[in-house]
């Protein structure tokens, strides 16, 4: 079966990951295409969803604002792979407080059993990159991307953690959804896009 991926284009890193679908999409000789989905409508045909990085609490109003965040919600309680990135990480979230203003009255998705620390490592003029590794998803070296990223304090027993950097958790998973505070996007290591799509493919065929 052919598979669609979408990469929500509310706000933020859309094109880099839809290259980066494309380039695994292609690496893996796997059948699919991938489009920027926005409205209900069109993320009702996807099969594997990135959510990008940007701004968490503009991806959350303006999607709440369209309805899109209901159906995604729905979606991905119903089994669909998800990835989030940085800001995508926060929405799956149930828990988010910013390291300076702390909670705000932000959408989110509360998909993921999770403390989260919005804005953790500083500001964007601290943004830093750094090798981590991914090992129980067969990604031991990863160029680590980190721009206002978030970081998760604890977890809910469901919840896998994939990485950590300076002992703060940095990648986690649950079943169907992965949540990474770096931009494997801005990279031109495609190996988690690549896990993704895989993963995706295993649930839909
Ligand atoms: N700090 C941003 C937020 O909380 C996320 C930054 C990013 O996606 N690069 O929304």
């Amino acid at each position: 079966m052919s598979l669609t991926f979408g990469v929500l284009s509310i706000q933020g890193d859309v094109l880099e990951n839809i290259l980066s679908i494309e380039a695994a999409i292609d690496a893996l000789g796997i059948d699919g295409i991938v489009t920027a989905v926005r409205t209900p409508d069109e993320i009702s045909k996807v099969d594997g969803l990135v959510i990008p990085g940007g701004e968490s609490t503009t991806i959350g109003q303006l999607s709440k604002f369209n309805g899109s965040l209901k159906i995604l919600k729905e979606k991905i309680e119903q089994g669909m792979p998800v990835l989030g990135i940085c800001a995508g990480m926060v929405l799956l979230s149930n828990n988010a407080n910013d390291k300076v203003v702390g909670k705000i009255d932000q959408p989110l998705l509360n998909i993921l059993d999770i403390k989260l620390e919005r804005n953790s490592f500083g500001r964007q003029r601290e943004s830093f990159e750094s090798d981590i590794s991914l090992n129980s998803i067969g990604i031991p070296k990863f160029n680590g991307v980190f721009i206002r990223a978030p970081s998760i304090s604890e977890i809910g027993s469901d919840v896998e953690v994939l990485s950590t950097f300076n002992e703060k958790i940095i990648a986690v998973k649950k079943n169907n959804v992965i949540g990474v505070a770096f931009h494997p996007e801005l990279t031109s290591d495609i190996s988690l896009h690549k896990y993704f799509v895989n993963l995706t493919n295993t649930v839909k065929n």
